[in-house]
């Protein structure tokens, strides 16, 4: 059965000490509350991961992450941090193909599938993210756009290889803006996602795979998405910046 995973992207938010206490107050609280099966992810940025890493040591459900990697393994690439880098520090996911990265740094659908392949040879299980621009979803081609996503971003990849995959969906018109996708809408992208994985990778495989939602999820709208039927958690940005906004959501699933 698929997991329930809240996953916090930080993005570029939070000075060391800062991220650092966050981070604490949320593995506190995580450990103090009776958690359910859900799983719990924080993307920090690359300065906090060593440190939030041996603060989560023996929580079992609480889980780091980072928010990029390169495509290359490593070598004379100033200023960019690899996968095994990555992985080093305790990490076990990496977010790929966020709207913000495809839109201002230029990360084609091509690109994403290297990283994804660097990420998974490296041990680092991609949160990869798919959705349409407020164009596409006026326009009505929002399916056939996510579809796209989809096969040149990851269906390179064997149904073994996919199955260490998370996704994302998440609205581009949706993030950071406050508004949020209704649950209806949602569910029926999810839906079509969990369809298209089924026929390309069979039933067993779209049923194991988490679908989060992302796009200005807070604690009032979060029961409302993730009690549909193909919603398996979240992907949080603005929420995740505040402990107790970011158990309301985890605590959904409890
Ligand atoms: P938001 O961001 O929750 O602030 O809309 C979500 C995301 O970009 O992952």
């Amino acid at each position: 059965m698929r997991k329930n995973i809240v996953a916090g992207n930080w993005k570029m938010n939070m000075e060391y000490e800062q991220g650092v206490s966050l981070f604490s107050e949320i593995v506190n609280m995580v450990k103090d509350e009776v958690i359910g099966k859900q799983e719990v992810v924080v993307c920090s940025p690359f300065i906090h991961l060593a440190a939030i890493s041996k603060l989560s040591a023996g929580v079992s459900n609480v889980h780091i992450g980072a928010q990029n990697i390169n495509d290359h393994e490593s070598g004379a690439y100033t200023g960019e941090i690899s996968a095994a880098q990555v992985k080093s520090t305790g990490a076990a996911y990496v977010i790929l193909g966020h709207s913000e990265r495809r839109a201002y740094y230029g990360e084609t659908d091509e690109l994403l599938a290297t990283k994804v392949d660097v990420a998974l040879k490296n041990g680092l299980k991609p949160i990869f993210c798919i959705g349409e621009t407020k164009d596409e979803r006026e326009s009505g081609s929002y399916f056939d756009v996510i579809k796209t996503q989809l096969s040149k971003g990851l269906f390179h990849l064997d149904a073994a290889a996919f199955g260490n995959i998370v996704l994302a969906y998440e609205p581009v018109w949706a993030i950071g803006t406050g508004l949020t996708a209704s649950p209806e809408q949602a569910q029926e992208v999810h839906a079509f996602i969990r369809q298209t994985l089924a026929d390309q990778y069979g039933a067993e495989v779209a049923d194991n795979t988490s679908i989060l939602y992302g796009g200005s999820a807070n604690p009032s709208n979060a029961q409302s998405l993730f009690s549909q039927p193909d919603i398996d958690g979240g992907l949080i940005g603005g929420a995740s910046l505040k402990s107790r906004d970011f158990l309301q959501i985890i605590n959904v699933f409890n």
